[in-house]
């Protein structure tokens, strides 16, 4: 029974208090905050729909029909206007990096027209001399379906050089003022492993691949304060996403002593975190003295986070039969099973929760089988060591023993979508159909909840992979592995809660809980399932204030 339902079982008591003790004087409690109005998507177990919710000191203290305007008294009423409002997403698996002033996010630059603008308006924010940097273009979905060149950075950002990385990492363009600074001509050999392009004629057209350390190392490292403020950005942008929790996938105790720090000063205006951390021997972690946990409501300790194998990107994921087209190549372990085996025995027998990146099939069959061995040596209740990705699907046998074991998911649908390229090139056959499975997973009593892992960022594109099960070119992967977009958003929210022990906290609205709530611009329930990812968060609420409002 929820909390909700013991509120709806004590109604009746309590109008009959009213009617004898008060008459109809109307007495009334006071709060904070009434949201009238409403399609209120609880996303309890019930699947409770409301019209009302009523919000005091940061909590949910009532969720029902518009009778609730009479017994309640806010200091603040919102009319919401008939539009959705949902628990804030919990995105379980995203990474929140602090960048440079200099450096410029080409993630989303969709052609070279875009391109020149960013750096330009970049080098009019920086002033001329200082050095302009950024990751993430691709040729692939640039409008003009071309690399950019230092032809086009000179024309952008004539008096900066310039620094681009490719998306991936493995190459760079670089502006001509960048190549005299680094002492690169025409005459310059290529270095070792790298090479440095070159037209007919012999001209540099600014892209070297591999080796960009010659031209890199000339850049200034960022300063401390620079990259928390950007740390902090990137924070509170979560919150206009409706991302009101999030895990950080990757840390050491060094960087969750620093998100502290920022935690300290900005508490209350930033997501609730928990941050994943790596095992760092058992000396230093008994040294530490924390572990999973541990912290406050706004900022706590997630999982230790092991790196089984890679990704797709690599392509690196660690899978069972060669991948489509390339020998016998089947990935590649990130360590050895000695260490893993010794890192989950020492952070489960310490106490910890484990979060493990396993994202190819025998990545997860072995990741399961260590954690099972370990589980049956050392049993421990309510554990929920979880794997981050699951993208191939591995036997039967194993997702048995993850249901049998409680071995959770968190799970990213929008690689569907984004990685289709990647997952069309090197899988074949049901591992590219299932891949990122769903409903398989769920249907074997596993709990799975979903997350971005920041590809993109934003959780409105994995509800719509995992509602439509469509790549970007539109095709369709294993329909059966779709979840409703009620399942895909519970997963996103009450699910993901569970996996950082904050179910009696967040990822439902119902009384008790922390007023973590989003509104919707649509009613994602009723759109067209192919316009899911245009549905923008227009209201954010965290713990009761209201922490972003659409303009
Ligand atoms: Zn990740």
């Amino acid at each position: 029974m929820s909390d909700n339902d013991q509120i709806h079982g004590l109604t009746p008591i309590f109008v009959l208090l009213l009617l004898a003790g008060c008459g109809d004087t109307g007495m009334t409690t006071s709060v904070d905050d009434i949201l009238v109005n409403g399609k209120i998507l609880t996303l309890d177990h019930a699947g409770t729909v409301a019209s009302v919710v009523v919000v005091n000191d940061g909590r949910i203290v009532a969720v029902g029909g518009e009778e609730l305007t009479d017994r309640f008294d806010a200091t603040t009423t919102t009319d919401l206007q008939s539009r959705v409002l949902m628990p804030g997403f919990i995105d379980t698996h995203t990474h929140i990096r602090g960048q440079p002033k200099r450096y410029i996010d080409l993630t989303g630059t969709r052609s070279i027209r875009e391109l020149k603008q960013q750096v330009a308006d970049k080098a009019m924010e920086l002033g001329p001399g200082e050095w302009i940097t950024g990751y993430g273009w691709s040729e692939d979905v640039m409008e003009e379906l071309r690399r950019p060149t230092r032809t086009d950075l000179d024309a952008a950002a004539p008096d900066n050089p310039v620094y681009l990385h490719r998306a991936g990492g493995h190459s760079v363009v670089v502006s001509s003022l960048g190549l005299q600074l680094a002492g690169i001509d025409r005459d310059t050999p290529d270095p070792d492993g790298g090479l440095i392009e070159r037209d007919g004629t012999g001209e540099l057209n600014g892209i070297i691949r591999e080796q960009g350390d010659s031209v890199s190392r000339l850049i200034p490292e960022a300063t401390d304060a620079e990259v928390r403020d950007s740390l902090v950005a990137m924070l509170k942008d979560q919150l206009t996403l409706g991302i009101t929790s999030l895990v950080q996938a990757t840390g050491t105790i060094e960087n969750y002593q620093e998100w502290e720090r920022i935690y300290r000063e900005h508490a209350g205006l930033l997501p609730r975190a928990a941050v994943q951390v790596a095992w760092e021997g058992s000396d230093a972690m008994a040294a530490f003295g924390r572990k999973t946990g541990d912290g406050d409501e706004f900022l706590k300790l997630a999982a230790v986070k092991i790196f089984v194998d890679g990704g797709f990107t690599g392509p690196a994921a660690y899978t069972k039969e060669p991948y489509r087209g390339q020998d016998d190549y089947r990935g590649k372990l990130n360590l050895s099973v000695e260490e893993l085996r010794r890192i989950i025995n020492e952070a489960h027998g310490a106490g910890w929760q484990l979060g493990i990146h396993a994202i190819g099939d025998a990545a997860i069959e072995l990741t399961v089988d260590e954690l099972v061995a370990a589980l049956q040596s050392a049993p421990r209740a309510d554990h929920r060591h979880y794997l981050n990705h699951f993208t191939v699907m591995p036997s039967s046998e194993t997702m048995i023993a993850m249901a049998d074991n409680e071995i959770a998911i968190t799970q990213q649908p929008n690689f569907t979508y984004t990685l289709e390229g990647r997952y069309v090139e090197y899988l074949d056959g049901d591992r590219l159909q299932h891949n990122n499975p769903l409903r398989t997973p769920m249907d074997y009593g596993i709990h799975v909840a979903i997350s971005s892992d920041i590809l993109p960022i934003g959780p409105m594109v994995g509800i719509q992979a995992a509602v439509t099960r469509k790549g970007m070119s539109g095709a369709v992967y294993a329909k059966e592995e779709a979840l409703t977009v009620v399942e895909a958003l519970r997963a996103y929210t009450a699910l993901g809660a569970w996996l950082t022990f904050d179910e009696r906290d967040t990822g439902t609205i119902e009384p008790g809980k922390l007023a973590d709530m989003i509104v919707l611009d649509q009613d994602i329930l009723a759109i067209d399932p192919d316009h899911i990812m245009n549905t923008r968060v227009v209201q954010t609420w965290l713990g009761g204030k209201l922490v972003y409002r659409e303009r």
